[in-house]
């Protein structure tokens, strides 16, 4: 069997990365796994423990560093992301392409222990459409949304980082693009 393909998918805080995701990732073609992060920031409204992340308290997640458990991870506007290291080896054996949705420098970090990771950034159509994005989403205090826009300027300076670089400015649009682009990849491995 055909191992399965590592994708990266990043992009800046607003960008709508879940959006474009949910639109292509239960299509039967890519047979995606997705990876569910662990991660230390509180739940919102809506997310799923288990489902949408891990979550856990930063001494669990000092220990997940501590033994080795993460493939990667990284602070994002103080809290801590990262990524289980045993399921996505064990679903990558089982032919499933695992997707990461994960931030720069946990991306960089996955580039350089498995260098042909297909990477893929989600950029917005311009700044001032982020802003608002981030602004709108009401989920955040106003010091919170100014820490992920300022972030979000810096993420963006490293999109020469990834191989595709897909726009949103229609998130079905991007995700028939996503798409293609894993397609091809699976054709190619
Ligand atoms: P949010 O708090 O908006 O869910 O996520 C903040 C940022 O952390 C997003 O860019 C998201 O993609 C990223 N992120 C989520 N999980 C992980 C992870 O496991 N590792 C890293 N490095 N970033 C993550």
């Amino acid at each position: 069997m055909k191992k399965g393909l590592l994708i990266i998918l990043s992009g800046p805080s607003g960008v709508g990365k879940g959006t474009v995701r949910s639109l292509f990732v239960d299509d039967p073609a890519l047979n995606i796994a997705f990876s569910i992060s662990m991660t230390t920031r509180k739940q919102r409204n809506g997310e799923r423990d288990g489902v949408d992340y891990h979550f856990v308290t930063q001494e669990r997640f000092k220990e997940a560093i501590e033994n080795d458990e993460l493939l990667e991870y990284a602070e994002f506007v103080g809290n801590y992301y990262g990524t289980p290291m045993d399921k996505v080896e064990e679903l990558r054996l089982q032919g499933k392409n695992v997707l990461l949705e994960i931030e720069v420098q946990g991306a960089i970090q996955v580039k350089a222990k498995v260098p042909d990771a297909l990477t893929i950034f989600i950029v917005p159509p311009s700044m001032e459409e982020l802003a608002k994005r981030i602004t709108g989403r009401k989920s955040e205090a106003p010091e919170v949304v100014a820490k992920r826009l300022e972030k979000a300027s810096k993420e963006m300076e490293l999109v020469g980082q990834y191989k595709f670089v897909v726009c949103n400015d229609d998130p079905k649009l991007a995700a028939e693009i996503i798409a293609l682009i894993i397609k091809r990849h699976m054709e190619m491995a």
